[in-house]
């Protein structure tokens, strides 16, 4: 039997921060083994937020080298630019075709912008049927991400079903792969952890800025010795990620009983997340170095990614009547 199909993405809207890399980076990671991996720079749905193109291109590149660093294998994973497959986005015009406007503005992504006011353009409201498209186009089995993109999957299945049901059996359902235990990180000011909301803890930041972010963290203003709920302080939050084994359990202990100051447990969280950081962060140094290595497997996974975009299109383009016999 062969191996099922993961297809996953991050947009190069900015650096990548260490909620995409518990969310759903390091699971590309762990799963490259088990599973056909096509994983992308979703450069296209950056478009949407990022109107300079230098910035864009670099950013792009960036992420690729960002994959590279986390320990993606191109031997074992399709790593590409989601713009190398403009298939994509004739499969995303089909799947708006067979849309509902009422159905897209239920997405929690475009009533959060529009509750905050925010200039919305096409590209962010049509947002989920390039991401249905992205998914689907390679028959993914499962889609790793964040818990914020579980509604964006659900939309990828409508779709999957409502054009199996209108032109017969096309598409796999695919599942997401959320992992529980990290649910969404929260981000400097508590709220969730996101490149738009500047509140973010860069996953290869040098130490300045790790202690510069993680001394910004609001906390309440319990003393040392008052006992405080771990589980309601934004600092302990992160140590979920960082500290481990009996040194988390013992942290655990001294916020309960009281006898631990915030300033301590957010020295003890920089130093942690320094030592995750840091050799990330030198690798990433060192993959940098060579550009051209970095454009080549981005070419050689845009000529995979392509080849099986294009069978897949075959088929649809036959099944929607594109095809003329
Ligand atoms: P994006 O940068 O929006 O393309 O997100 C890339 C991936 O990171 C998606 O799978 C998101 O679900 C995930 N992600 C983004 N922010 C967070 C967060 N604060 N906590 C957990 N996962 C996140």
């Amino acid at each position: 039997m062969s191996a099922k199909i993961l297809v996953s993405g991050v947009k190069p809207s900015g650096r990548p921060h260490i909620g995409n890399y518990f969310g759903a980076m390091k699971q590309f990671m762990e799963l490259q083994h088990s599973y056909e991996s096509y994983v992308f720079i979703a450069d296209m749905h950056a478009l949407t937020n990022v109107q300079n193109p230098r910035q864009l291109a670099e950013n792009t590149l960036d992420v690729a080298i960002d994959y590279l660093a986390i320990g993606l294998d191109p031997k074992k994973v399709t790593l590409f630019k989601q713009s190398d497959v403009p298939l994509v986005a004739e499969l995303g015009w089909i799947f708006n075709c067979i849309t509902t406007m009422p159905y897209l503005e239920r997405a929690h992504a475009y009533k959060d912008a529009r509750a905050k006011n925010k200039e919305i353009n096409v590209g962010i409201f049509d947002y989920p049927m390039l991401m249905a498209a992205d998914i689907l186009l390679y028959d993914a089995d499962i889609v790793p991400t964040g818990a914020d993109q579980k509604q964006h999957i659900e939309f990828t299945r409508d779709t999957a079903e409502k054009f199996n049901r209108l032109f017969g059996e096309t598409f796999r359902l695919p599942e997401p792969s959320i992992p529980e235990s990290v649910g969404t990180i929260p981000g400097t000011d508590g709220r969730k952890m996101s490149k738009s909301y500047n509140n973010t803890i860069g996953l290869f930041a040098p130490d300045d800025e790790i202690a510069k972010a993680v001394m910004s963290i609001p906390t309440d203003s319990k003393g040392v010795d008052e006992p405080k709920d771990p589980d309601k302080d934004n600092v302990f939050a992160l140590h979920k990620f960082f500290t481990e084994g009996p040194e988390f359990a013992e942290l655990r202990d001294r916020y309960q009983a009281g006898g631990i100051g915030y300033k301590e447990s957010k020295e003890l969280l920089i130093r942690n997340m320094s030592k995750f950081i840091t050799p990330l962060r030198e690798k990433r140094e060192s993959i940098a170095k060579n550009k051209s290595d970095v454009l080549k497997v981005l070419e050689e996974g845009a000529v995979a990614a392509r080849e099986k975009a294009n069978l897949k299109m075959d088929d649809v383009r036959a099944k929607v009547g594109f095809k003329l016999t």
